[in-house]
C-alpha cells in the first residue's frame, strides 16, 4: 500500500490527490494520497503543489513540516509543481526560504503579464507525445547544475528538471486529466 503525501496549505491540492490516485489505479498500484496540513506523516512519496511559494514556505516552517521534509528528502521521491518547484530550488530571485533540494536557480513570475497564464503542447524528454502544460503565473528554471538535468524547455527557458528522486515542473500537470506526469513520478518510487 503506497502512500503519497500532498502538502495541503493552499493551491490545487484536491486536483493532485485525484490525479495521483487515478495514476496509481491506471498502473495497478495499490495506494492512496494523503493531504499533509498540520504535521508530517509517514509517506512513500511527496507532492508539493502550486500556490504562493512565500505562503507555503512560511506555513511549512510554522508547522515544522519544512524541517521534516528536509530530513526525509534523500529517501523519498518529491515532485514540486509551480510554487512547489520554487520550494525545491537552491536559488530564487526573490526572498523566499526554500528547501534547497535541487541544484537549480528559479525566477518567480517569469512569464510577464500578458502571458500570466497560458497552455501549450510541451515536448518532454522520454515522453512519446507532447504534454498539455498549463502555466499559471509560472516561474522559470534559469539554470541547473550538478546532477540536475533538464527535461523540458520552451525556447531557451527550462520548465521541467529532474535530480535523482526529485522532479520539478514550472507548470500544473494536475489540471488537464493527462496522467503521464504523475505516472512518471510514481515510477520513481
Ligand atoms: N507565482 C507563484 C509564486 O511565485 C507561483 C504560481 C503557481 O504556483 N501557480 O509563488
Amino acid at each position: 500500500m503506497i502512500k503519497v503525501g500532498v502538502t495541503a496549505f493552499q493551491g490545487d491540492v484536491e486536483e493532485h490527490i485525484i490525479t495521483v490516485e487515478r495514476a496509481m489505479d491506471s498502473m495497478g498500484i495499490e495506494g492512496r494520497a494523503i493531504p499533509i496540513r498540520e504535521k508530517m506523516v509517514d509517506v512513500d512519496a511527496l507532492i508539493i503543489p502550486g500556490g504562493e511559494s512565500t505562503t507555503i514556505s512560511s506555513l511549512m516552517i510554522k508547522t515544522g513540516i519544512f524541517e521534516e521534509i528536509k530530513k526525509i528528502a534523500d529517501d523519498i521521491p518529491i515532485m514540486g509543481t509551480c510554487a512547489g518547484c520554487i520550494l525545491l530550488s537552491k536559488e530564487v530571485d526573490y526572498a523566499v526560504k526554500t528547501l534547497e533540494l535541487m541544484d537549480m536557480e528559479v525566477e518567480r513570475n517569469a512569464f510577464g503579464r500578458q502571458k500570466d497564464s497560458f497552455q501549450c503542447s510541451l515536448d518532454i524528454e522520454g515522453f512519446d507525445k507532447p504534454f498539455p502544460a498549463v502555466f499559471i503565473r509560472a516561474p522559470l528554471i534559469k539554470r541547473v547544475w550538478g546532477n540536475c538535468r533538464v527535461m523540458a524547455k520552451i525556447d531557451n527557458d527550462i520548465v521541467m528538471a529532474k535530480e535523482d528522486n526529485k522532479l520539478a515542473l514550472t507548470f500544473h500537470p494536475e489540471l488537464t486529466g493527462d496522467l503521464r506526469i504523475h505516472q512518471y513520478f510514481l515510477n520513481m518510487l
